[in-house]
């Protein structure tokens, strides 16, 4: 029977970081990466809208996001890759009191966590970017080290940096090979089916994006995240704006928007969209969207539409991931239910997977508080609360 040290199941930017760290930290371990797909980078990862920030709730993704920066910085000279970090910041404006006592409390939290992170008044953020519409604006927070980049340029990256080295690390990416069952015996990993045969292996690292739960159910798991349908829009391009406009949140309405291609891109997560695997774009959301975006950026009005697409986020009940070993099945780690974040936080939750499998625990980021087990005993969750 075929043997691995490591299964990755999933190619997309968290199979792939996972992949490119493991051969970092231990070159000659043997690890499959094994995608259902034909090819890397299908599922999830290219539908993102490419967001990277560390403006949240609360400590561990802030945590997570400055590791994250600090990479996706250096990502192009250290990985000798094409990408782009285009660091136009991350813009949240907020009309309500209470919001605006949030903004205040969590700026205090990133700003003891080292991110440069400003408070706005509604004059400032007219004087910095004349297209929003700020007059019922009470607060805004921006920090300029955010910003956005190619989700795919980013897999890309991580899959050929593991590619050229040396022995290709010790990593081979399979395709066309979906993991159809877990094996373990006394709650612990053995090794995994796929349709041309078994591979026994110690460890199996779920990397499966929205169909996180679905993988870990061939382990006989539970694993408490589900696929939501979201949607985003592009706008032609235009010359309503001048420069590249940070990621800008509208807090109240969950209305987000970036540059993209020269024009606009358009998003708004429907909070009534029931989970599940619905791949049709939301032509009739689109009419919220927009009505939404005037209310922000009112020279909208002359722009057109031109394109959408819907992609699947991998919702968690506090919107934080499951990131680590389960406890009762050693030698399973999941690394996914990101909530919207797991193409910012894939660099250290690679690294963080590769430090529990070469050295037994993840270290350089205090990650005991996600773990699967919090939603088991009841006790009380703290959810992230800056989402979109
Ligand atoms: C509209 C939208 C906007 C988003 N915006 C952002 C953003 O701004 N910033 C951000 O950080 N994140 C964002 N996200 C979330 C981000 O896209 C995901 O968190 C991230 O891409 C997840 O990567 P992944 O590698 O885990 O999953 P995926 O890219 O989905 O890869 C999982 C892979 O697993 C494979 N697979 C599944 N089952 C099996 C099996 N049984 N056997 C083998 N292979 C299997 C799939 O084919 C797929 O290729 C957004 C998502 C969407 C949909």
């Amino acid at each position: 029977m075929e043997r691995a040290d490591v299964v990755v199941v999933g190619c997309g930017i968290l199979g792939t970081s996972v992949a490119y760290h493991l051969a970092k930290r231990q070159a000659g371990l043997r690890v499959l990466v094994l995608e259902k797909e034909k090819s890397p980078c299908t599922g999830s990862t290219p539908l993102s809208a490419g967001g990277i920030r560390a403006q949240f709730s609360t400590e561990v993704n802030i945590r997570l996001s400055t590791s994250a920066i600090a990479f996706y910085e250096t990502m192009s000279d250290a990985l000798e890759c094409h990408f782009d970090f285009e660091q136009h910041g991350y813009l949240l404006v907020t009309t309500e009191e209470e919001t605006a006592a949030r903004f205040k409390a969590n700026v205090e939290l990133q700003r003891s966590l080292g991110v440069p992170v400003e408070l706005l008044e509604p004059a400032a953020i007219k004087a910095r970017w004349p297209h929003l519409e700020t007059s019922d604006l009470l607060l805004g927070t921006f920090s300029g080290t955010d910003g956005y980049a190619d989700p795919y340029e980013a897999t890309m990256g991580f899959w050929q940096a593991t590619r050229r080295m040396p022995n290709k690390g010790g990593v081979e990416f399979r395709f066309a090979t979906p993991v159809t069952g877990i094996h373990h015996e006394d709650g612990r990993v053995t090794g995994v089916s796929t349709e041309r045969g078994q591979i026994t292996a110690p460890w199996v690292i779920d990397c499966a994006g929205p169909w996180l739960a679905e993988v870990g159910e061939l382990a006989g798991l539970d694993l408490q995240a589900e696929p939501v349908r979201r949607c985003l829009w592009n706008t032609e391009p235009f010359d309503l704006i001048k420069d590249k406009i940070p990621l800008t949140i509208d807090m109240d309405t969950g209305f987000y928007t970036r540059s993209e291609s020269g024009g606009l891109m358009l998003g708004l997560a429907n909070t009534k969209e029931p989970p599940g695997f619905n791949p049709i774009l939301d032509d009739e959301w689109l009419e919220v969207v927009i009505e939404r975006a005037l209310l922000r950026i009112p020279c909208l009005e002359h722009a057109e539409v031109n394109r959408g697409w819907a992609g699947h986020y991998s919702i968690t009940r506090d919107h934080l991931p499951i990131l680590g070993e389960v406890p009762w099945l050693k030698g399973f780690l999941s690394c996914g239910g990101f909530s919207g974040h797991g193409f910012m936080h894939a660099p250290p939750a690679g690294l963080l997977m590769a430090e529990i499998v070469c050295e037994g625990e993840a270290t350089t980021i205090d990650i005991s508080a996600l773990g699967i087990e919090r939603f088991r005993g009841g006790g009380a969750l703290t959810p992230e609360a800056n989402v979109i």
